[in-house]
């Protein structure tokens, strides 16, 4: 059972943003900047690019609609779209809002993020998410 799954059945904590039958989103626990979510299919795949052409194209509206949530809850220009998957071996897509290049450096990471900001704005985008 990979980290997210955990995550997924509940038997470890997240900053949940959005749910749905086949995909979960929630806060990336060390963020490039605030708002960084990740989502997940809830069906286990190491690599993104061995889902089915389905599940891909519904993970990807999925994320899509994440997307909206995060840019009306966080000011940004765009949000951003990467998949790295080097570290947790469960399929996920990095959403990052962006006001410039810089923000999407996975080098730069937010320092011990203070959980009850990440809580509000796990709420903001879950209260966005149509
Ligand atoms: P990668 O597999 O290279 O795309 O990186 C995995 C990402 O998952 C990293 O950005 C981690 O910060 C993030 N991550 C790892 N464990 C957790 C967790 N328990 N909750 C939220 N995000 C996590």
């Amino acid at each position: 059972m990979t980290i997210f799954s955990k995550i997924i059945a509940g038997e470890i904590p997240s900053y949940k943003v959005a749910e749905n039958d086949k995909f979960f989103a929630f806060l990336d626990i060390n963020p490039v900047g605030w708002g960084h979510t990740l989502v997940v299919p809830k069906q286990e795949t190491d690599y993104i690019f061995d889902l089915s052409d389905e599940d891909l194209a519904e993970m990807t509206v999925f994320a899509k609609r994440v997307a909206k949530a995060i840019k009306k809850a966080l000011p940004c220009r765009k949000v951003g779209v990467t998949v790295l998957g080097l570290e947790v071996p469960h399929a996920h897509i990095h959403l990052v809002p962006l006001k410039n290049e810089g923000d999407m450096d996975f080098r730069n990471k937010i320092d011990s993020p203070d959980p009850e900001k990440m809580k509000q704005i796990a709420a903001a985008i879950a209260g966005n998410f149509e």
